[in-house]
This record gives structure tokens, sequence and C-alpha cells, in this order.
């Protein structure tokens, strides 16, 4: 089997605004694992907040390539146990290899990896389509473009979050999430809670910061919503400390390390009777087509990344106004696009 790493700018739909900088790309290292017949594709984008470059994770694939490569039968669960203590630094590229596993080995089988698993995708769940911050007319603008999904998740942390999510519901029946980004304090969430109710939302993605565990159980008590953790809710360690704090935990195959340790955390949260939702990075079609393996197991998804892009730089799973379409192609799909 042979690594081979590739990087790409992935333009974006819309300028993202951060307070130090803008963007009009989000560079992304794709993994390609190869048998020679067919190839596997995995993706992690870089991250500032996790100090995620992409210098710094194809250093991390380098220090693997040796056992990557050494690997006579493919069983993707037990290169990510080769693979895990090398790589516990760096769980983007962990995650980027295992994705390409999972494909590759669907694809020597001939089948969707959710086949494999003994899933169906008869019923899954429909796909939310993300508003960020920004001035209340540019957030209904956003929501205007994208007018036919079912679901959006809204996000808040501002000084004036109901008036926002008030506004939009002006425009809107469709459901409402909001994510606050550890905007609020405890007495904040559940006060918003009440009202955000009313307004037609569904839960409230962490409301306040991972370090406050006190306020963590009061709002889980006091909440009108249920409230899903994401920054509190990292890795395979963190399911446990979850419950009693949150009703549900949102998973992130970057951060967590790939869908060998998701299906793992999934499972640990339904024995902790807690909701279980994934959620995506601004990231092309080769990782939302591995999130798409999962949505037979899951309450909730947020894959909307490919629908964030001017230009995808691959073809696999395709959501559309919500509905995820699969590929006709086995493993999880993906085919990467030429002529980038
Ligand atoms: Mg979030």
């Amino acid at each position: 089997m042979k690594l081979i790493a590739h990087t790409f700018d992935l333009p974006l739909r819309h300028t993202f605004t951060i307070s130090r900088e803008s963007t009009n790309v989000q560079p992304t290292l794709i993994v390609e694992l190869t048998d020679g017949t067919h190839s596997g594709y995995g993706e992690a984008t870089t991250n500032a907040y996790y100090g995620m470059t992409l210098d710094r994770m194809q250093a991390a694939l380098e220090s693997v390539r040796g056992i990557v490569e050494n690997t006579s039968e493919l069983q993707p669960r037990v290169l990510w146990e080769e693979l895990a203590v090398a790589l516990a630094d760096c769980p983007f590229a962990l995650c980027a290899i295992d994705q390409a596993a999972y494909d590759l080995w669907g694809k020597q089988q001939g089948k969707p990896v959710y086949e494999l698993w003994g899933l169906n995708t008869k019923e899954v769940p429909h796909s939310n389509f993300t508003i960020g911050i920004d001035s209340i007319d540019v957030m209904v603008e956003k929501l205007e473009e994208m007018p036919d999904w079912p679901i959006y998740k809204i996000k808040l942390g501002t000084e004036h979050d109901l008036e926002i999510i008030k506004q939009l519901r002006k425009h809107t029946r469709a459901t409402f999430r909001v994510d606050a980004n550890c905007g609020w304090t405890a007495d904040e969430a559940i006060q918003n809670s009440q009202e955000l109710k009313k307004l037609g939302v569904e839960f409230i993605e962490q409301p306040l910061p991972r370090e406050d565990v006190e306020g963590a159980r009061k709002v889980f008590q006091e909440s009108a919503l249920p409230v899903i953790a994401d920054e509190s809710c990292i890795s395979e360690a963190d399911v446990a400390q979850c419950k009693g704090r949150f009703h549900g935990i949102n998973i992130k195959l970057v951060k967590c390390g790939g869908l060998t340790p998701a299906r793992r955390m999934i499972d640990h949260a339904r024995r902790l009777n807690m909701k279980v939702m994934v959620g995506c990075m601004t990231e092309s079609s080769v990782g939302i087509s591995a999130i798409a393996q999962l949505l037979p197991l899951l309450d909730y998804v947020d894959m909307d990344g490919a629908a964030l892009l001017s230009k995808d730089i691959a073809a696999g799973a395709a959501v559309e106004d919500g509905v995820c379409h699969y590929p006709k192609v086995p493993g999880n799909g993906v085919t990467l696009l030429g002529n980038n």
C-alpha cells in the first residue's frame, strides 16, 4: 500500500472573517492510500485553534509512512490501533489516514462502508445549514441564499443573540439549532433557553466554556432545551465526562482521530443514554463522505461543509437542501476530481 499526500486550497463561497483576518480559502490535506488498483481518500483541514498546519500534519504522516506502507491486509481498525500512539498529538492526520483506510477497504470489497458495518441509509437525519455570526441583515441574506434547508444552525455569542433568532424566524419556518461556542454564562444559557424554545429552537450547542463544569451541570438541570457538547467533547475520554452535563455530544472526526474512534464514541454515548451528532469543518466532499457513513447511527448531523465551497475538489456523498445523496461508488464513495 502506498500513501500519497495532496494539498489543496478550497475556495469558499463567502469570505470568512474572524477578528484578526479574512480568508477566501481553506487549506486542506487529502491523504490517498492506494493498493495499485483502488485508491481511498481521507481529509483533514488546517485549523489555527488546534495548531494544525499543513506542515505539521505532513510531518505527522511522514512519521508513520513506514507502518502504513507495510500494511499487507488492510483492516482500518487494526491500522488505527497501530498508529494511535504515534499520532496522539496529531489526531487530524490520524483522521485523514483512517478515513482513507475505510474508503479503500470498502472499494476493495466493492461495497459502501455503511453496508459493511451492517447499516442502511433508508432513514437518516437531515443535515443543518450553518449560518455564521454577522450583522443581522447579512445573516438573513445567508439564510435566504439557502432557502430550502429544513434545519439551520445559527452561530451565537453576540450582544443580541435573541434578536438574531427573532429576526431570522420571520423568514423561515425551518427548525433552528443554536451554537453559542462557549459564549454564555450558565444563567444566560438558562434564560435564553426559555425564549429560544418558543422560537422553534431544537437544542443549544456548547453554551459554556469547557472549564465551567459546575455551570454545565446547572444548565443541564434547568435548561428548557437539550444541550449538546462540542468543545467539551473532543476525544473518546471526554464522552463519560459529558454525562450529567449535556444531553448529547457533537463528534468531529478530525478532533477525535477518525471514523474508528467516532464509532466507539457513538456506542459509549448510547450506553450513557445521550444523543449523538456528528459535525464537520469547512471541508470538501472527501471528509463529508466519511461522515455520511455514520449517518444511520446519528440523531443529528451538521455536514454542510462542502456546501460552503464555491468549488469542490472531490465527488462523493452530496448534501442538497439537507438531504444526503449517496454515490454509486463503494467505500466512502470518494472520487478525487482532476485539474487541481
Ligand atoms: Mg460547535
